[in-house]
């Protein structure tokens, strides 16, 4: 069959490789790269991870990946030195054992990436057809197609924006709640050590500050740091001046840090609109789910995935994109049978 995939970050990634082999898949993404909120930003000898700060692994498919991406330097363990501060309590943030792309944490994507044909920074505008002869449609007007099958990895509401209003699917999207999350770069010139490398946060308005320079295989002679607001203070402030939002978010971190950082010679704020989702989506009628981790609308031959469907983090979009190879799979056999 010939599927495109739309988005090449995780969840699109994770869907290509478990299809490429046995089918024609073209994947399509606006960026300029590949990994989606998995992502690094350059800044001369500043580099950050200003998305995903690490992941998690439970998942033994995702294992798989992971120990074989090891092998080839691609991540490795974090043992970082993580404090949690709740209410004025300072604790050892523990969990469970946190995994970072190395050198930076898009080269897991990009080895995800190998061997695949990618378009990058074209936007799709639009999604038309039917299963078997679905197009795409771009925002400069071109188009591709005919596919077989769609696969959309966007977040909710941009595929929504996407897909056709009549598919059911829209109804499912509509009610999935992303929230915003801003993101400061920090980029100082010694070697910052306030004796922690990362540090989560309750009730202010920065929820998360991490030494990048601190994670395996940076460069850690400068000091990269990303700082994240919470994400409500960000849903609330999303449209706000990125002057003020900047300015509040560095006094906080400053009087964190215990070091003015207004001052630093690199400092960036990214806003990302659609960052988080932690309710698994409400299906409806006319809407298949399959094992709940993707959602089809099989007469239209359109997949829905991405980590928005299993809970919002990276290894439930690797997930969300198996589930959605699987269902390609199942409605080929079907078709076959
Ligand atoms: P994405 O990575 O968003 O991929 C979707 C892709 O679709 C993008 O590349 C986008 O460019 C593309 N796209 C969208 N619309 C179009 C269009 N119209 N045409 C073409 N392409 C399109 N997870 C963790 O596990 N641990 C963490 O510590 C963590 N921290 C985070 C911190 C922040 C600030 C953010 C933003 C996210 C964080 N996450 C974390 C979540 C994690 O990054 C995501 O769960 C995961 O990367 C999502 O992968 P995905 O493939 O589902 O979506």
């Amino acid at each position: 069959m010939k599927i495109a995939i739309i988005g090449a970050g995780m969840a699109g990634l994770s869907a290509a490789n478990a299809l490429s082999e046995r089918h024609h898949v073209r994947l399509f993404d606006k960026s300029r790269g590949v990994g989606g909120r998995m992502s690094t930003r350059y800044a001369g000898d500043y580099e950050f991870d200003h998305g995903a700060q690490y992941f998690t692994v439970s998942d033994p498919e995702f294992q798989a990946l992971i120990d074989s991406v090891r092998r080839d330097g691609h991540v490795a363990p974090w043992h970082s030195r993580g404090l949690y501060v709740r209410d004025g309590v300072i604790e050892a943030d523990r969990g469970r054992p946190r995994w970072v792309g190395t050198p930076r944490m898009n080269s897991l994507p990009k080895a995800m990436a190998r061997g695949l044909s990618i378009d990058l920074g074209r936007r799709i505008a639009s999604v038309t057809g039917q299963a078997d002869d679905l197009r795409l449609t771009f925002e400069d007007g071109s188009r591709e197609g005919p596919f077989d099958r769609v696969i959309c990895t966007a977040p909710a509401p941009q595929t929504a924006q996407i897909l056709p209003n009549e598919t059911p699917l829209q109804s499912v999207l509509a009610r999935v709640r992303m929230q915003a999350c801003f993101a400061v770069m920090v980029g100082l010139e010694d070697r910052f050590d306030p004796g922690w490398d990362s540090l989560r946060l309750s009730d202010l308005p920065v929820s998360w500050m991490a030494r990048n320079s601190a994670k395996p295989g940076r460069d850690s002679h400068l000091t990269s740091l990303v700082i994240h607001a919470a994400p409500d203070w960000s849903d609330r402030y999303a449209e706000a001046d990125r002057a003020d939002v900047l300015a509040t978010l560095l006094e906080t971190a400053s009087t964190i840090c215990e070091r003015p950082l207004q001052d630093a010679p690199h400092l960036a704020l990214h806003r990302w609109l659609y960052a988080f989702s932690d309710q698994p989506p409400v299906t409806v009628d006319g809407v298949a789910a399959h094992e709940q981790d993707c959602l089809i609308d099989r007469d239209r031959g359109i997949i829905c995935a991405g980590d928005w469907c299993v809970g919002g983090r990276v290894e439930g979009a690797f997930i969300s994109g198996r589930a959605a190879a699987k269902a390609v799979d199942s409605v080929a056999t079907e078709r076959n049978s």
